[in-house]
């Protein structure tokens, strides 16, 4: 039996999932706890937050993240794609920094926006 903690509200029960012919999950409070299970189980997402280089901006580096969770299998690709970017500030919140990463429907985005360094 596999033991999970809900992290969908506070409450944070704790899921005990039975792998049988069909998943069997008990200590949910509520049906959200069975539905995080079953994707935590069969497909596993995570929102990725990290930060890319920028030039010119008043730091060195810009926070991004995933507008939706995708499959843990691709954070490591992911984290080496962004690697290799660079922006340029000046930057806006929101900046579509990869648009529909691995054909997901998903982009990753800043978090902030960036000023120019006056020089
Ligand atoms: S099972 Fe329901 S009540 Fe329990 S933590 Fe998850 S969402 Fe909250």
């Amino acid at each position: 039996m596999k033991k999970l903690t809900c992290i969908v509200c506070p409450l944070s029960c704790s899921l005990f999932i039975e792998e049988k012919e069909e998943l069997k999950i008990t200590g949910n409070k509520c049906e959200r706890g069975i539905k995080y299970a079953k994707e935590e189980i069969r497909n596993p997402k995570r929102v990725l937050t990290t930060t890319v280089k920028i030039k010119d901006g008043i730091y060195p580096v810009i926070p991004v993240r995933t507008s939706k969770p995708i499959p843990k299998d691709y954070i490591f690709p992911l984290l080496k794609k962004l690697s290799e970017v660079e922006l340029t500030a000046p930057i806006p919140s929101g900046y579509k920094v990869l648009e529909n990463i691995f054909n997901l429907g998903i982009d990753v985005i800043t978090t902030r926006e960036m000023k120019k360094l006056n020089k």
